[in-house]
């Protein structure tokens, strides 16, 4: 499989996500907006640059009229919107997007266009392949301008910028593709009207970055372990009504208030809030009362108070703790008494084990000493739809 740039991050961002889309190659159920005024900003503005190399020169009026009418056509029923903004909001951010962008850099003859929406195919190294996009290479002289329109609302502090590794594997690409080593990246943060420059003497350090990426993905593979990372992207992702942690409530959502009511999952978690929430009402009951009864006992001088069927035998600890863990176990470890009071992390070591993070001996010989048990916890959280 060759692996591209969006591939490997939707790997980072949830595993399950990537299995979805680049091995099982489910159609995506839905699309999010943000993606759809991408796609629709991007042809906008190479329909500007691809017109000029056939001496058409565009009027901005004649760029948004394309634009919106893209729009019109390509909008359908599948792509939603997350937050409180409606579908109309995000047409009127792509047209600032494009007026910004064309008042900018008016009458675009900054260096010579070489490629739009380049495709890319290039060796990282003997075994995995790149596949990508590149949205417009220009040269200017004698270096060759890798540049991306970027139309979300994030703006990347410095380190994000010098940490990317998506431009600099474009330009890996390029000197593959054109054997140049002048490269300039340049990203157009579109939303802030704003354009970022980064050169560099090399981008080899982007090609092992990624193959430690691709290796992580390989290993998930052989392990067949895609789990589901949830994060605050999953409002966004196109595969959330068949997620396992997301498929419930898209079912719910269809249902009518009856047919709710009789789904098995509703109830049962309903009862068990009832429940926890009297729990916890009954457990804050009892402590009132047990520092009550300490508080009779002490005034009344005995150890023992007694009800009619129980005695409540009243103790009262006074609990050491120390403040500052490290300088403890520092004096421990001086004295020679650490072992002593040292205790196995077996939640870390276990975690270790399960994630195959020990040395290949240490694995082997735990295996004899290890059972797996299956133990059921419920954590209960506030249901968020949408966010
Ligand atoms: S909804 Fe979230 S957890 Fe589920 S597949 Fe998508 S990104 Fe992963």
């Amino acid at each position: 499989m060759a692996y591209s740039y969006s591939a490997i991050s939707s790997f980072e961002n949830c595993p399950l996500q990537f299995k979805l889309a680049y091995i099982d190659r489910v159609t995506p159920l839905r699309k999010n907006i943000e993606g759809f005024l991408g796609i629709r900003v991007h042809e906008t503005l190479e329909k500007l640059y691809r017109d000029k190399l056939y001496e058409k020169h565009n009027s901005l009026e004649e760029l948004l009229s394309f634009y919106n009418e893209r729009w019109e056509r390509e909008m359908c029923s599948t792509i939603f919107v997350t937050k409180d903004y409606d579908v109309e909001n995000y047409r009127k951010m792509g047209e600032r997007y494009i007026t910004d962008y064309y008042e900018r850099y008016k009458p675009f003859d900054e260096g010579k266009t070489i490629a739009l929406e380049k495709k890319v195919f290039f060796p990282l190294n003997e075994t995995h392949w790149i596949a990508g996009v590149i949205d417009r290479i220009t040269e200017v002289n004698d270096t060759y301008e890798v540049h991306d329109y970027k139309t979300s609302l994030y703006f990347p502090t410095k380190k994000d910028v010098e940490n990317d590794c998506q431009l600099s594997l474009y330009a890996l690409a390029l000197d593959y593709l054109y054997g140049v080593k002048n490269i300039e990246l340049v990203w157009h943060f579109l939303a802030f009207d704003r354009e970022i420059r980064l050169r560099k003497e090399s981008y080899e350090s982007a090609r092992e970055e990624l193959l430690k990426k691709i290796e992580t993905i390989e290993k998930a593979k052989a392990h067949n372990e895609f789990p589901p990372k949830e994060s605050s992207l999953c409002p966004y992702c196109s595969y959330q009504p068949i997620c396992p942690l997301f498929r419930h409530m898209h079912e719910l959502e269809e249902m009518s208030a009856e047919e709710m009511v009789r789904d098995k999952g509703f109830s049962l978690v309903n009862e068990y809030a009832q429940l926890s929430e009297k729990i916890n009402e009954l457990k804050h009951r009892k402590e009132m009362l047990g520092q009550r009864i300490a508080e009779w006992a002490r005034e009344n001088g005995v150890h023992y108070v007694y009800g009619s069927d129980k005695i409540a035998n009243v103790k009262v600890y006074h609990n050491i703790q120390f403040t500052q863990k490290e300088t403890v176990e520092h004096l421990l470890k001086r004295e020679g008494l650490y072992e002593k009071y040292a205790r196995l992390d077996a939640i870390k070591l276990a975690e270790s084990f399960k994630n195959r993070n020990l040395p290949p001996q240490i694995m082997k010989a735990l295996q004899e000493l290890t059972e797996e048990k299956e133990v059921v916890r419920i954590y209960l959280r506030n249901a968020k739809r949408e966010e």
